[in-house]
């Protein structure tokens, strides 16, 4: 007959199950450098690594008025973006939110919507006589959905993604129909590139800053792009590029170890997730890590325990029982409590689930969050690790030097501790030497990027 587990007895099997060791994390490194290689090498792979046609970094002193269009999920924002050199800018933003019925509708309707939301944005930010003398500004948009690029300004979609579903768009040049649209609404305004954020947050890292050479998004979903030698982009080699140039790739990592899942440490927890979700065996890596998913996690392994009849006995728990009704940001939250009743806690049971919580299961709840977001770091920086490694950047550093890592994303951003955990990770894997791997929060990166691509456009034409 056993005795009575308590919850610190539960939160040991946790441990053991969403603990991430030194050596096993340096496996996965091997595994996903493999893979970016792969990559590179063939068309067509599990992780794509996407050409981008951004050939090399930008000075810091590209000058001048941009405009940015960002289309990336919930909101459309649009930018005016001032370079004024030395790696200063400034910027003027507007958002606009975004219809069910645009999401879902025919594509060419949501490319107008953007033009309207562009024709609204420069009456409110030009003047009369400004229009007249016929502003006729760049644009870069920034669309953060799969495209195949064969160059700067166009690329075909290969299917949406973030729940978007907007009909007669995949496959379709998406920078074709948008300039469709602006010349609907006689805009004075040129598209010049299309990029996806990860890409505009590794251009607009750098121009703030030089050490930066790689860039991360920790948010609904997780990616990472950096520069790479034109001559170890096999794929590419028929194009006769200048092999000794540089062009970003956007690596689309979401997806490594999808389908085969040999490499990753995968719970019993998130194949559930990765078996209801809508898109099964895909974005393996992003399951484990991002924003969409975490709170989710940590929602099935508490209903485990209420169905084992160790938590909330006699109590109504179907409020818990509706998937991804748990948010990340209730881990963000309970790791951040500051007190020592767990009042916080106890607020959001009360509140979201109508359920009653003893302190000791606030404290495991506490424990839990803290697994759940110590294993999505360590694995970012697995990711991180993986083009480190590749590019030899460690062996080849200077003195002092650093390798910057601009960051984005809610994750990043909010989740407490997420980044001092991704550094811990990274010395885990690299000793040391680790500790010159810095990442920082990259703002407007996505925005800002664009108007620096689209100058750095201008200038190579
Ligand atoms: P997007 O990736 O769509 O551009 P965000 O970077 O804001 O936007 O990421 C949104 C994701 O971040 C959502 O999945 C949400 O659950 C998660 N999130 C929002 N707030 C927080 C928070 N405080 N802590 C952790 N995650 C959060």
């Amino acid at each position: 007959h056993a005795t009575k587990k308590t919850m610190a007895d539960h939160l040991r099997k946790y441990e053991s199950l969403f603990t991430l060791t030194p050596q096993r994390m340096r496996m996965i490194v091997d595994a996903f450098q493999d893979t970016l290689d792969l990559g590179l090498k063939q068309p067509g792979q599990v992780v794509p690594m996407i050409p981008t046609y951004v050939f090399g970094w930008p000075t810091g002193e590209e000058s001048g008025d941009f405009l940015a269009l960002d289309l990336g999920g919930t909101n459309l924002r649009v930018c005016l973006v001032t370079l004024k050199g030395s790696g200063q800018f400034e910027i003027t933003q507007s958002k606009y939110r975004l219809t069910e019925e645009q999401k879902q509708g025919d594509g060419q309707a949501l490319f107008d919507f953007c033009a309207e939301c562009l024709r609204t944005f420069i009456e409110a930010n030009f003047d009369e006589t400004e229009r007249q003398k016929g502003i006729n500004l760049p644009l870069g948009f920034t669309f953060s959905y799969p495209c195949s690029q064969e160059r700067i300004d166009h690329g075909e979609l290969i299917r949406w993604t973030k729940g978007f579903g907007a009909a007669n768009t995949e496959g379709r040049d998406v920078a074709a129909m948008f300039k469709e649209s602006l010349a609907k609404y006689e805009l004075p305004i040129t598209l010049t590139a299309l990029i996806n954020d990860t890409t505009g947050t590794l251009i607009a890292s750098h121009y703030v800053d030089p050490s930066s050479k790689i860039a991360v998004i920790f948010g609904t979903g997780c990616n990472a792009a950096y520069m790479e030698n034109i001559g170890s982009i096999e794929k590419l080699k028929d194009l006769n590029l200048p092999t000794d140039a540089q062009m970003a790739i956007n690596c689309e990592w979401g997806a490594f170890d999808s389908f085969q899942h040999e490499h990753l440490p995968r719970t019993k927890y998130d194949q559930i997730v990765d078996e209801t979700s809508n898109k099964p065996q895909e974005q393996a890596f992003e399951k484990l890590i991002s924003g969409r998913y975490l709170g989710e996690i940590m929602r099935l392994v508490i209903c485990e325990l209420i169905d084992d009849g160790v938590l909330f006995l006699g109590q109504e728990t179907y409020k818990l029982e509706s998937p991804y009704v748990f948010e990340t940001a209730f881990l963000s939250l309970m790791e951040s409590d500051p007190t020592d009743e767990l009042l916080m806690i106890i607020g959001i049971f009360s509140h979201f689930f109508a359920v009653e919580t003893t302190l000791a299961e606030r404290q495991f709840f506490r424990a839990l969050a803290r697994l759940i977001g110590r294993r999505a770091a360590r694995l970012s920086a697995c990711g991180i690790a993986a083009i480190v490694s590749k590019m030899k950047y460690l062996e080849n550093l200077k003195e002092g030097e650093i390798i910057g890592v601009g960051a984005d994303g809610s994750l990043y951003n909010k989740y407490p501790g997420f980044a001092d955990r991704v550094h811990e990770g990274l010395i885990d894997v690299f000793g040391d030497k680790g500790k010159s791997i810095v990442t920082h929060h990259a703002e407007d990166g996505s925005g800002v990027g664009s108007a620096i691509i689209a100058a750095m456009t201008k200038i190579r034409k």
